[in-house]
């Protein structure tokens, strides 16, 4: 169903995230008629070109970063013929009053600030001085949302000053995850688990966020975050907080993100013995994370497991693990429920009984893995068996169903459409960042260094230990 006709005017439109993500998602939505044929995209940034350079430019994206199969020589030239390039300075008038003209009043009207944090202030007063902007236009802006509390408070002033909060998209865009939202249809639209989704029957919890790769040539940046920053406060936060909450009284935006906040703000301070902060050294291959940083002091993590605990009367005693880190093993993110075992067990102690497990997978092949325990066929007796129920999204629903759209694809089309459900509000921002700060600072005040943990590996060794002591082991990265 194609949404109403609006004109995006992308801020960084010639940037690496646009030419990745955005205009490729846009394309893909055109492809499968969700972009209405009035619908304009409208490239904005500092390089001077004009329709004609841009359209060369953005065919060239496409080529690069959308499928073979997805590319229709007649359908990628319908879909340039939509764009428009206008050459703009953030810091100054140039080129404003052009996008002025440019920008229809009837339409809806979406700005993505796919731009440095250190634009939104100058785009956001200027869209207003222009006459650009109007009460209902949209903002979209990326990660990172500040640095600390204080940075992204300052950062929700500057928006603010000029938008509305109903009118403020902060993209995370794990949240656009087709799995990331069946966690919701799972729990709130089946019977099944919601009875059990709570410390009675949830042993623990384990989100990992596993990649394969270094931060390589973006060391320099990369050294200024570190994982807590760059992943936990944001990306696995949002995940913990989705697994966590309460049951919202209607999938509505400020309903969904009410529940997400109050987790938050019932997450415990974490303890140092909790956390295990890590930098992959080097192999043969690559570089280590010290040479990346180009920092030889650098006490930046690229990898960091926790044990979190959540204060509240359905999670009190079931802890929630997180881990993420860079150089790992494998390239894997999943959420798993760690069931409890049953009570009492009628069979035999060595029958094989294995407390139940549902996976949630995000990547690489999104799915659910539900594992329950069965009879071992044949005639060896009552041996028992632990199976999985698999719900790969491409087996379950067809080729349809592996057409997964991209994260960024779904959240822009909400944008259009309006919808907030999936982005972050400006509180929970702040709250998140109210929780990871103290941490922080913690290890700034210590001093602390993480440890070296060999590439292709599962992180250093005391994050295994983290769950050992608890008796507990992480699901394997594979
Ligand atoms: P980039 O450096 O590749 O592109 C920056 C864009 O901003 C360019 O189009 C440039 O022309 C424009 N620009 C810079 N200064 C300007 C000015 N004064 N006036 C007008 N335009 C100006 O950056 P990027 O990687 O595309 O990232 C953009 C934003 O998205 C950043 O905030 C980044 O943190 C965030 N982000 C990027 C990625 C990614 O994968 N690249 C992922 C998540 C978040």
């Amino acid at each position: 169903i194609p949404v109403e006709s609006f004109d995006l005017v992308i801020f960084g439109g010639t940037g690496d995230l646009a030419r990745r993500k955005i205009l490729p998602g846009l394309y893909r939505r055109f492809l499968a008629g969700q972009m209405p044929e009035d619908a304009r995209v409208i490239g904005a940034a500092r390089s001077d070109m004009d329709d004609d350079g841009y359209r060369a430019m953005v065919r060239e994206a496409i080529e690069e970063f959308v499928s073979e199969q997805k590319r229709k020589p007649d359908v990628v030239e319908a879909f340039l013929g939509q764009l428009h390039y206008t050459a703009i300075d953030a810091k100054g008038e140039g080129g404003w009053d052009k996008l002025a003209k440019l920008v229809r009043k009837d339409v809806v009207q979406a700005f993505y600030f796919s731009v440095g944090p250190s634009l939104f202030g100058d785009l956001a007063t200027r869209l207003h001085k222009h006459k650009i902007a109007n009460p209902e236009s949209r903002i979209v802006v990326e990660k990172p949302f500040g640095r600390d509390q204080d940075s992204a408070k300052a950062l929700n002033a500057v928006l603010a000053a000029s938008f509305d909060e109903h009118q403020i998209y902060r993209i995370d865009h794990y949240l656009g995850k087709e799995t990331v939202q069946n966690l919701m249809a799972v729990r709130f639209a089946n019977m099944l688990f919601e009875p059990l989704w709570n410390a009675q029957y949830i042993d623990h919890v384990q989100i990992t966020v596993a990649e394969t790769v270094g931060v390589g040539g973006r060391g320099g940046y990369y050294d200024k975050s570190g994982a807590m920053r760059d992943m936990i406060q944001n990306h696995l936060m949002q995940l913990l907080c989705l697994t966590a909450m309460e049951p919202p009284s209607q999938f509505e935006p400020d309903a969904v993100r009410d529940e997400k906040l109050k987790v938050i703000r019932a997450l415990d301070p974490v303890a140092a013995e909790n956390i295990v902060r890590g930098q992959y050294a080097a192999d043969e291959d690559q570089a280590s994370y010290i040479e990346h940083s180009e920092n030889p002091e650098s006490k930046t993590e690229s990898f960091i497991a926790m044990k979190v605990d959540i204060s509240n009367w359905r999670w009190k005693g079931t802890p929630f693990y997180l881990r993420t880190g860079k150089r790992l093993k494998a390239r894997m993110s999943e959420i798993v429920i760690q069931f409890k075992e049953v009570p009492h067990s009628i069979f035999e102690e060595d029958a094989g009984s294995k407390a139940n497990v549902l996976a949630i997978r995000l990547q690489p092949d999104e799915g659910m893995d539900l594992r329950v325990t069965i009879k071992e066929p044949g005639p060896g007796g009552m041996r028992l068996v632990d199976v999985p129920l698999d719900m790969t999204f491409a087996e379950a629903l067809g080729p349809e169903g592996a057409d997964v759209p991209d994260a960024y694809e779904r959240l822009i089309m909400d944008v259009i459409r309006g919808n907030q459900t999936l982005f972050m509000r400006g509180d929970e921002v702040e709250a998140a960042w109210a929780w990871t700060d103290p941490i922080i600072e913690g290890w700034q005040k210590r001093g602390d260094k993480p440890a070296q943990y060999e590439p292709g590996t599962t992180g250093p060794e005391d994050a295994l230990m983290l769950l050992h002591r608890d008796g507990r082991r992480w699901r394997e990265l594979k």
